[in-house]
C-alpha cells in the first residue's frame, strides 16, 4: 500500500493583510527543507500576494473555499479555477465554521470537489462533530456520514486529503484525547476510497501538543488555524511533523 504523505496545512481563516505575508515569508526561510508538506491558507484577498511572497520554496498556497461553478453569476464567490490563477494548488473546503456559517451541506462539500478536482486542486475536505454529537455517542456516525456525502467521485490520494476536526475542538484550547483521535482516524481510514489519502487532525493544535497527536498512527499531520498565524509556531508544528 502506498503510504500517505504528510501534511502541515495552516487555515489563516478571516485574518491577514499584506503586512502579515512576512509571516510566510520568515516561515519558508525557517522551514527551507522540510520533511512534511507545508501548505498556507490565507483570506482569497492575499493568495496571489502569497504564492509571489513564497515562490521556489517549501511553502505552497491554498484557499479557504471555492464554489461548484466555473464562472457565472454567484457574487461574491470564487471558483476553483480563480484559485489556480491566483497561485493556490490546495482548497479547505467543509470546514466546520462554512457549514455552520453558509449552511454547506456535505452535498455542497462533494460539488466543489469535484470542481476543485476538474481545475486541478487538491481539496482538504474537513469532517468533525460537535460537542453535543459527541456527547450523545453519535461521533464515528455522524463523521463518516460526513465523509460519505462529502468526497466527489473520483477521489484518490493525488486530489483529496481528509481533515478530521472536532467542532469543539477548533479555536476553543480543547482536544481530544489520544485515544478519541486514533479511534476517529482508524474508522476514517477504513472508509477511504484510496487508504494512501492523507488524514489530517485540526482542532487547537499547537507546538505543545503536536508530537503527541502525530505520534497517533493515522494521523498524517494537521490542519492547523490559530497557531499557524505566526511563523514560529507553525514552524514548530512542521518540525514536530517532520520528526514523527
Ligand atoms: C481550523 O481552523 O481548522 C482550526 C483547527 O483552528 P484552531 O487550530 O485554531 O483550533
Amino acid at each position: 500500500m502506498t503510504k500517505a504523505c504528510k501534511l502541515a496545512a495552516g487555515n489563516w481563516k478571516m485574518n491577514g493583510l499584506r503586512a502579515d505575508l512576512e509571516q510566510a515569508r520568515i516561515l519558508a526561510q525557517a522551514i527551507a527543507k522540510p520533511n512534511c508538506g507545508v501548505l498556507l491558507c490565507p483570506p482569497a484577498t492575499l493568495i496571489a500576494a502569497m504564492a509571489d511572497a513564497v515562490a521556489g520554496t517549501a511553502v505552497m498556497v491554498g484557499g479557504q473555499d471555492c464554489h461548484a461553478q466555473i464562472s457565472g453569476a454567484h457574487t461574491g464567490d470564487v471558483s476553483a479555477q480563480m484559485l489556480v490563477d491566483s497561485g493556490a494548488r490546495y482548497v479547505i473546503l467543509g470546514h466546520s465554521e462554512r457549514r455552520a456559517d453558509h449552511g454547506e451541506s456535505s452535498v455542497d462539500v462533494a460539488a466543489k470537489a469535484g470542481a476543485a478536482h476538474g481545475a486541478g486542486l487538491v481539496a482538504i475536505i474537513c469532517v468533525g462533530e460537535t460537542e453535543a454529537e459527541r456527547d450523545s455517542g453519535q461521533t464515528l456516525d455522524v463523521v463518516l456520514g460526513q465523509l460519505a456525502a462529502s468526497l466527489p467521485e473520483g477521489a484518490t490520494a493525488a486530489n483529496t486529503v481528509i481533515a478530521y476536526e472536532p467542532v469543539w475542538a477548533i479555536g476553543t484550547g480543547r482536544t481530544p484525547t489520544l485515544e478519541q483521535i486514533a479511534e476517529v482516524h482508524d474508522a476514517l481510514r477504513e472508509s477511504l476510497p484510496d487508504a494512501a489519502i492523507s488524514l489530517l487532525y485540526g482542532g487547537s493544535v499547537k507546538p505543545g501538543n503536536a508530537t503527541e497527536i502525530f505520534a497517533i498512527a493515522n494521523v498524517d499531520g494537521a490542519l492547523v488555524g490559530g497557531a499557524s498565524l505566526k511563523a514560529e509556531d507553525f514552524g514548530a508544528i512542521i518540525s514536530a511533523l517532520g520528526a514523527a
